[in-house]
């Protein structure tokens, strides 16, 4: 070979090196990155939801992240705990520290951390947040705010005001009353964040949203903290599916040359989790699902630029598949045609008339109204050792003055509610252990650019730290 085609060659080859140096070093790998966390799903949340979908030919057939080329598992514990709660799990989930439980955005030793919405707006990438709890609610406060106790509602609104989040979703804005302890919706808040320069816009249709620019808040239709769970719905109520289909297209418009950030939780997943309410579970699962179904729709337009990474915080409620006979018939629970708390409602609006006093109903009334709301007896068979179970709170209540009610974290229930829910769930094949959350690992399922990064991620404070690297973020 001649001396100048060798040369020619050898700078054409370093010039080429430098060409692919440059460009792995210049430019971040991924663009837009969607983070989804079902707050308290674990694994048998997904695959319980899937397999009543398929018993009953309702709902997606397959969940549409089980099929993701990573479906991995991370372990949760907290440093005060094997059993996180949602601060210090979204603590770790967010920043990739570990912390105490109850912590939101601080360390163990309460100092503030810095997290990926924070690294990803001071790269110049857009931001959002979105859920359909409160929004500042454990999750997503520990993507904008930090204190110390997860019960700081006022000071995590407060936070929020000054937080780099462009786009925001929420159900409402928690406030607890002073007096009787209480969570309300904090409507006295959007006044705030106008003055703070933040647009507010109602669900579902967020009008004007798209002639916006600045930060927003998208808050639902009604003056609310949380949405209604998916399997009471009504036409006019906001969805989370709403938020982050209004999510992407405002952080897609204004931010879509750069990129953005995008954390997206599924709240009521743990709530029906910590009410042992399974009917309502599958729905929220299944609602998780559909607001996935829009990110996907997403990455399928930019496939070279799109992570997804879906993961829960922890698992709530020590979820069973099977309840002890090596059989499930998971089409028993359609006889359940609202939540537990909507039944519980029923049920009082049925036997408590507003002001009077109250004479119990008779053994036969209330079994009549299970039979009607759960299909007991009728199209499910009762065993006698569970109507003795049913009977047995039924005379307690009575004897209490039949106002007997089972209080858990986030909703009050029926006793008699609780007891019947529970024989027709477990008829069903599925068994709750208590209303709380457990230590067991939980999924991490990835799909998009880079996904093969996730393969060896092993807890939950790993997988911040690598979105950051792969997206370019500022820690
Ligand atoms: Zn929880």
């Amino acid at each position: 070979m001649p001396a100048t085609w060798k040369r020619l060659s050898r700078a054409l080859l370093s010039a080429l090196l430098v060409l692919v140096f440059a460009s792995c070093k210049k430019e971040p790998e991924v663009k837009y990155v969607f983070y989804l966390i079902g707050d308290g799903m674990g694994i048998n949340h997904v695959f319980g939801a899937q397999e009543y979908n398929r018993a009953t030919g309702t709902g997606p057939q397959v969940i549409n992240f089980t099929r993701f080329p990573v479906h991995n598992f991370i372990t949760t514990p907290s440093s005060s705990s094997l059993i996180t709660d949602s601060a210090a799990g979204g603590t770790a989930l967010s920043s990739g520290i570990k912390t105490y439980n109850s912590a939101v955005g601080v360390d163990a030793d309460t100092v503030a951390v810095t997290s990926l919405t924070d690294w990803a707006a001071a790269a110049g990438y857009g931001t959002g947040l979105c859920t359909n709890v409160g929004l500042n609610h454990a999750t997503p406060a520990c993507f904008m705010a930090h204190t110390p106790k997860r019960k700081n509602y006022k000071e995590i609104a407060l936070q929020y005001l000054t937080a780099p989040v462009d786009f925001a979703g929420a159900a409402g804005v928690i406030r607890r009353d002073k007096r009787t302890r209480k969570r309300l919706p904090d409507t006295a808040f959007l006044e705030k964040a106008r003055e703070a320069g933040i647009s507010v816009f109602r669900g579902p249709s967020f009008e004007g949203l798209a002639e916006t620019e600045g930060r927003v808040l998208c808050l639902s239709g009604k003056d609310e903290i949380e949405l209604p769970y998916a399997i009471d719905r009504k036409e006019d109520d906001t969805r989370l599916c709403d938020f982050v289909r209004a999510g992407i297209d405002y952080l897609y418009s204004r931010f879509g040359r750069k990129g953005f950030f995008f954390m997206i939780e599924g709240g009521k997943i743990d709530y029906a989790g910590h009410g042992d309410d399974m009917a309502a579970c599958i729905q929220e699962v299944n609602d998780f699902a559909y607001a996935i179904d829009l990110v996907l729709d997403f990455w399928k337009a930019h496939p070279d630029e799109t992570l997804i990474v879906i993961t829960a915080d922890h698992e709530t409620g020590g979820l069973m598949l099977g309840s002890g006979d090596y059989k499930m018939d998971p089409e028993r629970l359609m006889n359940q045609k609202m939540s537990k708390l909507a039944l519980t409602e029923q049920f009082r609006n049925t036997f408590y008339v507003e002001g009077e006093a109250q004479a119990a109903p008779s053994w036969q009334q209330v079994r009549d109204f299970f039979r009607k709301h759960l299909g007991l007896w009728d199209k499910v068979e009762v065993s006698a050792e569970a109507e003795a179970g049913l009977r047995a709170v039924y005379d307690r209540t009575v004897s209490h003055g039949w106002d007997l009610s089972d209080e858990n974290l986030y909703s009050e229930y029926s006793a008699l509610v609780v007891e019947a829910v529970d024989i027709l769930t477990r008829a069903a094949g599925y068994q709750w252990s208590y209303e709380s959350h457990s230590g067991s690992p939980v999924g991490l399922y990835v799909q998009g650019k880079c996904w093969e990064r996730f393969a060896t991620v092993q807890d939950n404070t790993e997988i911040a730290p690598l979105i950051a690297e792969l997206a370019g973020y500022q820690r």
